[in-house]
């Protein structure tokens, strides 16, 4: 199933020792030989880099900036996973995932994880599996400063809202609130322009992501409180249950030491309060 991987070994080795020499953090420290053998963690390990999948265009978690490289919450949890498999932040391959291609993504093997404001859900677990939580959001609404009608989810009656296709606010719009007009793009910063030349009244999607529109423009603003639950989880191979207890492991790890909170703080939390962090589900 891993055929790349395989590939890449020979070149992962070079990888390591390049890293081991210098490169980020503790990375070098990690070797292929602290995994069970045979796992993904001694896989990754040793081919010396991971393929992480993200959103490209989200302020706060996952934004691609000036230098092409993405930055955000999402992202940095990322870099410390890799970290901890001893991969160098520059030998994540990142790789654009939108809303409806992650499943897809994962099961066709062109992502080894994706974190990409990705919520965990029964239907989706029945494809791929899901580490964490390691964050909770809730779907919110998004309207343009000056509009006086939206204040909470019960205004979208007659309204036509925009979100993204494969996306469970999609899905709630589409059967809690049959008398809203879903308008589905591919990616949320597509909904932007369609709101500010009123071809939709409301962008709707996670209380974060439109947090992350809002702070960069002043002419949008988040509606109401938060209406559904959102916990956020690392998307793997189904049945990769090692891999899966491993960056639970991790992220319990990140919870404690304080590294969750202060890569929260880096980006997200400059514009959002910090939570608490959620506790995992070893399902
Ligand atoms: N968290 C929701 C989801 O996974 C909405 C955000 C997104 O589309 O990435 O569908």
């Amino acid at each position: 199933m891993r055929t790349r991987r395989g590939l890449v070994a020979l070149l992962g080795a070079a990888a390591l020792t390049l890293t081991a020499c210098g490169g980020n953090g503790d990375a070098g420290d990690v070797s292929p030989s602290d995994f069970p053998e045979g796992s993904t963690m001694a896989e990754l390990a040793d081919a010396g880099s991971i393929r992480i999948g993200t959103k490209f265009d989200q302020p706060l978690f996952g934004l691609v900036g000036p230098n092409g490289v993405p930055e955000g919450f999402d992202v940095e949890i990322g870099k410390m996973l890799a970290e901890r498999l001893g991969i160098a932040e520059g030998d994540i391959e990142w790789i654009e995932t939108i809303s409806a291609n992650r499943e897809q993504f994962i099961e066709n093997d062109q992502v080894d994880i994706v974190i990409a404001t990705y919520t965990i859900n029964d239907a989706r677990k029945e494809q791929i599996d899901f580490a964490g939580p390691y964050y909770e959001a809730g779907q919110s609404i998004l309207t343009l400063a000056d509009n006086e009608d939206i204040q909470g989810p019960d205004d979208l009656a007659g309204k036509r809202v925009c979100t993204v296709s494969g996306s469970t606010p999609e899905q709630n719009l589409l059967e809690n609130f049959p008398d809203s007009e879903v308008v589905p793009f591919g990616a949320y910063s597509d909904c932007l322009q369609p709101l500010r030349n009123g071809q939709v009244d409301a962008v709707s999607t996670d209380n974060v992501i439109l947090a992350g529109f809002a702070a960069e423009n002043d002419d949008l603003e988040v509606r109401g409180e938060p209406f559904t639950a959102e916990p956020y989880g690392i998307g793997l191979a189904k049945g990769d249950d090692d891999f899966r207890s491993w960056i639970n492991d991790q992220l319990e790890e990140m919870f404690e030491d304080g590294s969750w909170t202060e890569a929260w703080e880096a980006t997200a939390g400059t514009v959002l309060p910090t939570p608490e962090p959620p506790a995992v589900d070893r399902y």
